[in-house]
């Protein structure tokens, strides 16, 4: 028997620890740039007004609290196919995979749910066990597949130097990897960079990833946070539907989570998608999927996914999730943007930040001046000079950008 005395303390997990750092500074000038979660302009987390009104109605209407199923209930899942793969019949290969029934979709603990059963999965019935991930990713992924028994290696990503793509390596790195590696690929708003790859960039990239027969996992945990709509950040599901459907390549899974584009953090609603090679493959990838899941937690929470089932049944509520979402955006460009203008660009240059999208910033501040800016300022980020976006407001952001400008002189 192992000696509990002898277990050592772990050590606290880095951006949720910022959040505890802040919480004890007494500053009434202090800032949270730690956790990616969306904040108004008051500095307060929000509730969607259309998933209030959701929230509602099933107060009104709910009758039961019954389990579904391991994997969600039908309607959830179609309609989460649906969105995605079909993006209201603007996509008629993602259509054509949802009709010749080659898309296996499952309700999840919201994205990391998602990623934690598809790692499991691939690990149970897939050959190669590498997986490449960008330099940098968000941390969880490399915790997410190291435990589930995958094993995770950067491809080159970001410049850090240029604070840009550094595209060449990128495209260099992926050519070298053992053909029929995993490949993890952000769908949009790159996390933590914020800098993802143009379209033709990406036909070139997903070129070599159908040469090399690697298979894709897409994490897609930002829809909607690029440009404001979520059928609008839908390209690379819409580039792999096409090759697929051209043969040229036979599967590739997507994460997905309602998280950010909802503001359905706490809920923890999210889901899988597997593209297989026929509908006799997905039968027995549906039910492998079920016995995957049915030990470890039975069946996922259902508060959320009735949330999503309400807002996409009933036609004003969708319109005005997708204003809400829009405003959002908005804000968050917005600041992003006033941030920029104030930043004093003599000696540095802050173009970057225009080219970077969704939640977050990522500054290029080197770890010194990140401490510079918590200890002086009461300004939280974590140390690789990412900041969450959200913690930026109109009441702040002259605070931040002077702050800022003092630590890079
Ligand atoms: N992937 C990425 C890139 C993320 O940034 C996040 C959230 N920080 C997730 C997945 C998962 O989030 P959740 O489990 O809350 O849906």
């Amino acid at each position: 028997l192992k000696n509990w005395n002898q277990i050592p303390t772990a050590p606290p997990d880095k951006i949720l620890g910022i959040s505890e750092a802040y919480v004890k500074d007494s500053n009434s000038q202090k800032i949270n740039l730690g956790v990616g979660a969306y904040r108004d302009n008051n500095g307060k987390p929000i509730i969607f007004p259309s998933v209030k009104k959701a929230e509602g109605i099933l107060l009104e209407k709910e009758s039961e609290k019954e389990y579904t199923g391991i994997i969600g209930n039908k309607n959830y899942q179609s309609i989460v196919r649906d969105f995605i793969f079909n993006n209201s019949n603007k996509d008629a290969n993602g259509a054509k995979l949802i009709k010749e029934d080659r898309i296996v979709t499952a309700q999840t603990i919201s994205g990391t749910g998602s990623l934690r059963v598809i790692a499991e999965f691939l690990n149970r019935f897939y050959d190669s066990k590498t997986i490449k991930v960008p330099k940098p990713t968000w941390a969880n992924h490399v915790a997410v597949f190291t435990d589930a028994g995958l094993q995770p290696e950067f491809y080159n990503y970001y410049d850090v130097e240029n604070n840009s793509l550094d595209y060449e390596n990128l495209k260099k790195s992926i050519e070298s990897t053992p053909n029929g590696s995993i490949v993890l690929l952000h769908a949009c708003c790159h996390n933590p960079t914020g800098m993802d790859l143009s379209n033709e960039e990406w036909d070139e990239v997903l070129q070599i990833i159908t040469k090399k027969n690697l298979f894709p996992l897409v994490d897609m945990a930002y829809q909607g946070f690029a440009l404001g709509n979520p059928y609008k950040d839908i390209e690379l599901i819409r580039k792999l539907n096409q090759l697929v459907v051209n043969d040229e390549l036979k599967s590739y899974a997507l994460c997905q989570s309602f998280a950010k584009n909802m503001g359905l953090y706490g809920e923890r609603i999210g889901s899988i998608s597997i593209v297989t090679e026929s509908s006799e493959q997905s039968v027995a990838i549906e039910s492998q999927l079920k016995k995957l899941i049915r030990p470890i937690y039975s069946n996922p929470p259902i508060h959320g996914s009735k949330i999503v089932e309400t807002i996409f049944s009933n036609e004003n509520l969708y319109n005005s999730w997708l204003n809400d979402l829009d405003q959002v955006v908005g804000r968050l460009n917005k600041v992003r943007d006033q941030l920029y203008q104030k930043l004093d660009k003599s000696n540095y240059n802050w173009d970057h930040l225009t080219k970077q999208r969704g939640m977050f910033i990522y500054t290029g501040l080197s770890k010194d001046q990140v401490i510079k800016l918590r200890n002086d300022y009461s300004i939280y980020a974590t140390e690789d000079g990412r900041f969450s976006i959200s913690g930026v407001n109109e009441n702040n952001v002259d605070y931040l950008a002077n702050a800022i400008n003092e630590v890079i002189k």
